[in-house]
């Protein structure tokens, strides 16, 4: 029986069953066990393991009531929160890493809750600026410990009321002090993780909408002048996003990752991994979709035969399977290309800047194009199943409804039309 908890059972027991978290996975890794080297399969498989045991061991039915927050520090003693660095400098030493070891660490982790991913996708976006700016500063180190291994969940505050799209022209103010430490005052929001996190990263500028001025801060949410109130998402019910008033704030000069004039180009570094995590997420949330869809349709029988015979089915679910499957392998390869690059180079920051910029526009191209297929995907695979895809017996409704966010987070999809027109003309200049 599929571990899910609902009021009412409307699948029959033999099909839920069949649509087991095992199964999902059988089911994922006989698509990719032909595309995937013996090191990545092997790293896949223990993720899966690890899940379905942890599942089993703590009773979880992905029940309303659940917090998916309580399961961040058996993931993180894993070293399953992040594999994107080995993290020696906190002295984790993964030896399986890279943008490919993080796409299977989500595949893997996808199936067994999504919110969860998505939850620790956002930990991850306020990990990458404290190890790239830790510069040896003991606190600094120890919130990066904190949130790699799962002590704490971490959030990024760049969103404010008044400027989504138009991050870098902030409202938010910080002022330098005699010390070098900084007063910030300001209203952020949308922030996922914010009100369950010990250390969030956030920006400021010292004069309103001037990008040039901004700065990037390293913040312990439990500093005077933290106000964090959740801002509720119903369609991602288990994430707790927030809205901070930061008044007078203090932070510490030991904590200041990025003083003013530094915060714009510590902002677009984020970037490209932010939107790549995205791309990973959704395509996991199509290989959710796609393998609840994938095992119903060859179970459920109406009018003789089992509804994936039927062409107005089996049609559909193979043109949501060929898509999924082709722009995984697309993403593979960019991760793969990139570890590459990241590896002959020495380094994220020795890639040429005209490699990098080829690869700003695919990180791009990949998180536009993959929301895109999530919405759609969860969607009408939900659609497939009739009642089935849309009751609370089983994930559907979950991949249904953060499909429907993703295209928003991270850079709206007209924003992402927009770098991609900005990168087309700037290729254009490079090649004519
Ligand atoms: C679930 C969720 C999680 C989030 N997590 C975080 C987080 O962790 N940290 C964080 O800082 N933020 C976070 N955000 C905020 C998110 O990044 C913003 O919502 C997003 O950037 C859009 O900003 P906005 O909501 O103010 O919309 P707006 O910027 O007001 O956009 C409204 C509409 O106008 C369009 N638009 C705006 N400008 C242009 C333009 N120049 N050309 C064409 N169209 C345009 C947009 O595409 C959109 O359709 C999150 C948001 C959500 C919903």
């Amino acid at each position: 029986m599929e571990n899910r908890r609902f009021d009412t059972q409307a699948i029959n027991d033999e099909i839920l069953e069949a649509m087991s978290l095992k199964n999902r996975y059988n089911f994922l890794n006989n698509n990719l066990m032909s595309v995937l080297s013996t090191e990545q399969f092997k790293f896949l498989r223990d993720i899966e393991r690890f899940c379905m045991r942890f599942e089993k061991k703590n009773n979880i039915t992905h029940g309303p009531e659940e917090d998916i927050y309580e399961w961040i520090p058996e993931f993180g003693k894993k070293g399953y929160i992040t594999r994107t660095h080995a993290y020696s400098e906190i002295d984790e030493n993964y030896d399986y890493y890279g943008a490919t070891a993080d796409f299977l660490r989500i595949l893997g982790t996808d199936q067994f809750s999504t919110m969860y991913v998505m939850a620790s996708g956002a930990t991850i976006l306020a990990i990458n600026p404290v190890r790239e700016h830790h510069d040896n500063v003991p606190v600094r180190l120890e919130a990066l410990k904190d949130m790699v291994t799962g002590k704490s969940a971490g959030a990024i505050l760049i969103t404010e009321p008044e400027r989504g799209s138009d991050a870098t022209h902030m409202l938010t103010e910080c002022e330098e002090q005699d010390d070098g430490s900084f007063i910030l005052n300001g209203t952020k929001i949308y922030n996922t993780n914010a009100p369950k996190a010990d250390w969030v990263v956030a920006y400021a500028t010292t004069e309103k909408n001037n990008a040039n001025q901004m700065a990037q801060f390293l913040i312990d949410t439990s500093w005077e002048g933290f106000n964090v109130k959740r801002v509720y998402i119903p369609w991602v019910p288990k994430l707790f996003l927030g809205k901070e008033e930061l008044v007078n704030l203090k932070v510490p000069k030991e904590y200041v990752l990025g003083g003013p004039g530094r915060g714009k180009a510590h902002l677009f570094e984020g970037l490209i991994p932010e939107r790549l995590g995205i791309a990973m997420g959704a395509i996991a949330q199509c290989w959710g979709a796609v393998s609840h869809a994938a095992i119903y349709s060859n179970m459920r029988e109406q009018m003789g035969r089992e509804i994936l015979k039927w062409q107005g089915v089996g049609f559909l679910l193979t043109d949501f399977w060929a898509k999924t499957t082709n722009l995984t392998l697309s993403l593979l390869k960019f991760c793969e290309a990139y570890d590459e690059k990241v590896e002959n180079f020495g380094g994220e920051h020795n890639i040429p800047a005209n490699i990098r910029q080829a690869m700003v526009a695919s990180a791009s191209q990949l998180k536009y194009h993959t929301t895109l297929l999530s919405k759609e995907a969860c969607y009408e695979m939900a659609n497939l199943m009739g009642g089935a895809g849309v009751c609370d017996n089983t994930a559907m409704h979950d991949y249904m409804n953060i499909s429907r966010i993703q295209e928003v987070v991270g850079g709206t999809r007209q924003i992402q039309q927009y770098i991609m027109s900005m990168a087309l003309r700037t290729l254009f200049k490079m090649s004519v």
